[in-house]
């Protein structure tokens, strides 16, 4: 498994440091609020169980699974639930937990949903960020990592379902998903 990855992004020490940052953040932000933190599966499984743990505020465990991307490596505008909601978000500030804000679709997809649900706010923390391949007008509220455009398989990514439990964030080498 290792050896398909082209160079290390991102260690598991600096996720640990920044994953901790996020969280203060989150914590001093959110904390006269009504907050619903929601983990989109399966991406953000590890981040979120890392996130919640240094969070100072009594939170939820939610899940919702998207899918967006078929099996490939290219994202695609056409969002849908496969696992939805089992909460009621009306009155609270949801925040959506996130591997990575790529295109953004799947983010303008929630936004409108968890509105239409009657929440006050709905905002996002993404553990990665592409900002060079966005495709609608639209910015995650919390970000751990700004990364150039990239595929990155490792802490919950995936590339066709492998490499999620890689404990550290890796460039995949192109070779393995060209061919
Ligand atoms: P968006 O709707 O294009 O912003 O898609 C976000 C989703 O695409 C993420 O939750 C990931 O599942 C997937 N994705 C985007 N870029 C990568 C990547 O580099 N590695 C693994 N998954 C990715
Ligand atoms: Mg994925």
């Amino acid at each position: 498994m290792n050896s398909d990855i082209k160079e290390i992004l991102v260690t598991k020490d600096q996720l640990h440091l920044r994953i901790k940052e996020l969280a203060q953040k989150i914590s001093a932000d959110y904390r006269d609020k009504d907050c619903v933190m929601i983990s989109v599966l399966k991406g953000s499984f590890i981040f979120y169980a890392d996130l919640v743990r240094e969070i100072d505020f009594h939170t939820t465990i939610n899940f919702i699974r998207v899918s967006s991307y078929g099996s490939g490596s290219k994202s695609s505008a056409n969002v849908s639930f496969k696992y939805p909601l089992d909460i009621d978000v009306a009155g609270k500030d949801v925040l959506i937990i996130e591997d990575i804000i790529d295109s953004g679709n799947t983010y303008v997809f929630l936004k409108e949903y968890f509105k239409n649900q009657g929440a006050t706010s709905v905002s996002m923390c993404a553990l990665f960020d592409k900002p060079s391949r966005r495709e609608v007008d639209i910015t995650a509220e919390y970000v751990g990592f700004e990364i150039p455009n990239e595929f990155i398989v490792g802490f919950g990514l995936d590339y066709n379902e492998k490499y999620r439990n890689l404990p550290y964030v890796g460039i995949l080498k192109p070779e393995i998903y060209d061919n």
